[in-house]
């Protein structure tokens, strides 16, 4: 008869979402997102410029030149 550990760590699993391949926004790679909402990769989320503005970046940021 198995025990149960009682170090059994949950897994985080989105609520709704299930966790599907999208393409990046950015590279245009394809991931494995999370949640609908993911849609840019691990790799440019380790980027920190996605986080300057909007993900697509189009320039519109209204800054400068
Ligand atoms: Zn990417």
């Amino acid at each position: 008869m198995p025990s149960t550990p009682a170090n059994e760590i949950p897994i985080e699993e989105p609520r709704v979402d299930v966790p599907k391949v999208r393409r990046c926004l950015r590279c245009e790679t394809t991931f494995h997102s999370q949640w609908a909402g993911e849609r840019i990769c691990p790799r440019c989320k380790s980027s920190n410029t996605w986080r300057n503005g909007s993900p697509l970046g189009s320039g519109a940021s209204g800054a400068g030149n």
